[in-house]
């Protein structure tokens, strides 16, 4: 098969891989078609040091299931699923909990001998408690939404539940990627009243106004939170989401939160140190991490289904595989917002 591989910073190549294969009674195969490529994927791409083996890429994925192992009860050959970024069995007591990227049995895609999602095929382990059924046929309008439930839209959805929104509510969001549009997008569903989009492509923050957006604050740092601070009254606003995982982001999102509000941190964080003090007499909550996407599927992809939500809108590239070179490159030079790939 032909799988999209990292070698470096700034060197991914699509190449022949060996075709997977069950290894476990847990596993399934699933024939990809759909991948997209994650702003969390800019990371290595910017910083990765130069490797022989490289790294198999991409966590965003929907497909067909090829193959079932005898402990995938719920499966069978033919059916479409979608895969949240991380597998997990749903059913230890972290799954249980709500916690799936904290499965015991779980992993991330394209390490320790698993394929990445960016190939035209992918061994999933776990697959019973991982892959979920999408009620749609193969050749729907809709794929492009549902391939952002693997991880954009619950992680979006993810902080903005995190940022403990509620009616009426004031947020503020942090960074203008995908997550941070889909976190505008849930932060809009639950009734927030007020939702100000902290970004500086204005391709992005007017989707960003489509999904909800009221307000839209290009400054960033401490002249942002100065303006955070104009447009709510001097207080700050009631919860943030924090959507790129930065230094500068991270503070801008405590600065940006009234005493007693919230922040959902959900961008990868890169180097960031919080400073004690300040935390202590800022006096707000926070929450955040990896987006338990396999708790928010079911809910999110009726969302879909209905046609109440339309994510799939974020994709402005796409590109077949083969150019999956050229996708990473339009996402790290923000010509493109998110790329679609198609195996
Ligand atoms: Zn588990």
């Amino acid at each position: 098969m032909r799988a999209a591989v990292m070698y470096g910073a700034g060197d991914v190549r699509v190449e022949d891989r060996p075709d997977p294969k069950i290894h476990e009674p847990t596993d399934a195969v699933v024939r990809v078609l759909r991948a997209a490529i994650c702003g969390s994927d800019l990371w290595p791409y910017a910083a990765m040091p130069a490797t022989d083996q490289g790294r198999p890429m991409g966590h965003e994925f929907l497909g067909v299931i090829e193959e079932a192992g005898s402990q995938v009860p719920g499966l069978s050959a033919g059916d479409l699923v979608i895969t949240p970024f991380t597998w997990c069995d749903n059913t230890c007591d972290f799954c249980r909990k709500g916690l799936q990227t904290s499965c015991r049995h779980g992993g991330r895609y394209g390490f320790t001998g698993v394929d990445g999602g960016q190939g035209e095929a992918v061994r999933v382990p776990q697959a019973q408690g991982t892959l979920v059924k999408l009620p749609v046929a193969a050749d729907s309008a809709l794929l492009p939404s549902l391939l952002t439930l693997s991880d954009v839209l619950c992680t979006g959805h993810h902080g903005a539940v995190k940022a403990g929104v509620s009616r009426g509510d004031t947020v503020t969001v942090i960074g203008d990627g995908a997550v941070g549009l889909f976190a505008v997008l849930a932060a809009h569903r639950l009734g927030a009243g007020q939702i100000i989009l902290m970004g500086g492509h204005t391709d992005r923050t007017s989707l960003g106004r489509d999904f909800g957006a009221t307000d839209i604050v290009a400054e960033r740092g401490d002249k942002g939170v100065a303006v955070i601070k104009e447009l709510t009254g001097g207080l700050g606003a009631h919860s943030v989401v924090e959507a790129v995982g930065t230094q500068e982001s991270m503070m801008q999102a405590i600065r940006s939160t009234r005493p007693g509000g919230h922040v959902g941190y959900v961008g990868v964080a890169h180097g960031v140190e919080l400073p004690g003090q300040e935390l202590f007499y800022a006096e707000v909550h926070m929450l955040g991490g990896p987006a338990p996407v396999r708790r928010f599927l079911p809910e999110l992809i009726g969302l879909i289904w209905n046609r109440q939500i339309d994510p799939g809108r974020v994709f402005d590239l796409e590109l077949p595989l083969d150019q999956a070179a050229e996708g990473y490159q339009a996402m790290d030079e923000r010509r493109a917002i998110k790329t679609l790939l198609r195996p």
